[in-house]
């Protein structure tokens, strides 16, 4: 958390108001989060750089600035974005990390509760780098069941392991894949190598429909996740799994079984629908 949908809501909100617009200034408060940079060579990066694009790879924020570089905010558990048009009140610059002040005036805020996210900076070289090591993007149209199949063969794992693992597939974590292997009826602990076409299929499609539905209610919010513009996401009311350990199955009525034996989060699935 934030996943791909989160993440993309975030980026979606945040990018037509920041695209095109100079860095006049950067506050940067808190120096833990960062990743492959120093806070001088961030902000003397940053200040003077307009930012060209903003847009999302698995669960990073990628902002690409006229620098050539690319800073990249992973906002993990806690961390959020927004913009404000007047300077920041004092409750307001609670838990904040970076503020990059605008030629226009308006203040790009990131902030973050427990600060278990990161700011990366990487040239173009790195950045290529880096991406090529992150798996395909299941949103896009170039993803397909033979993609997902491709991209899991060989592998012994647990297929909810395999799914959440960023070098094989962008962009899903614990949530999505408890109700992806729910909607695909697998059960999350199947060794990924013995999964059929038919079932490499079926999990393609949940994937894919679990995403795009959470990316139409702007994401999941179970605590801090915020969209850029500050709103709640709603798909926390469409779960059918996750969080709901001990409950009935939306589907046949038996009691959802939860268990952290298989990667030690928290994994919520019927044993009756998923066998
Ligand atoms: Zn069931």
């Amino acid at each position: 958390m934030p996943e791909l949908p989160e993440v993309e809501t975030m980026v979606r909100g945040i990018a037509p108001r920041l695209e095109g617009y100079q860095i006049a200034h950067v506050e940067l408060r808190k120096t833990d989060v960062l990743r492959h940079v120093t806070k001088s060579r961030l902000i003397k990066t940053l200040e003077g750089s307009t930012i060209e694009q903003v847009t999302r790879r698995a669960k990073h924020a990628v902002f690409r600035l006229s620098s050539g570089d690319r800073m990249i905010i992973q906002p993990r558990m806690t961390g959020s974005f927004l913009i404000h048009d007047q300077p920041l009140t004092k409750e307001q610059t609670k838990y904040v990390v970076l503020i990059c002040t605008l030629s226009d005036g308006r203040r790009f805020v990131y902030r973050d509760v427990r600060r278990l996210g990161t700011i990366w900076l990487l040239d173009e070289t790195g950045w290529i780098a880096y991406s090529a090591r992150i798996g395909p993007e299941p949103l896009e149209e170039t993803f397909t069941p033979f993609v997902l199949a491709n991209r899991l063969r060989g592998t012994r794992t647990a297929v909810k392991k395999a799914i959440m693992d960023q070098r094989r597939l962008a962009g899903v974590g614990n949530i999505y894949a408890n109700e992806a292997l729910f909607d695909a009826r697998l059960n999350p602990a199947k060794s990924t190598h013995k999964l059929s076409l038919d079932e490499f299929a079926r999990l393609h499609a949940a994937i894919v429909d679990v995403l795009q539905r959470a990316l139409a209610s702007s994401g999941t919010t179970l605590r801090d996740y915020r969209t850029g513009t500050g709103a709640r996401g709603r798909f926390q009311f469409k779960l059918r799994v996750y969080g709901r350990g001990g409950e009935k199955c939306m589907n046949c009525g038996r009691k959802l079984v939860m268990t952290h034996t298989i990667d030690l989060r928290q994994t919520v699935f019927c044993p009756r629908c998923q066998r």
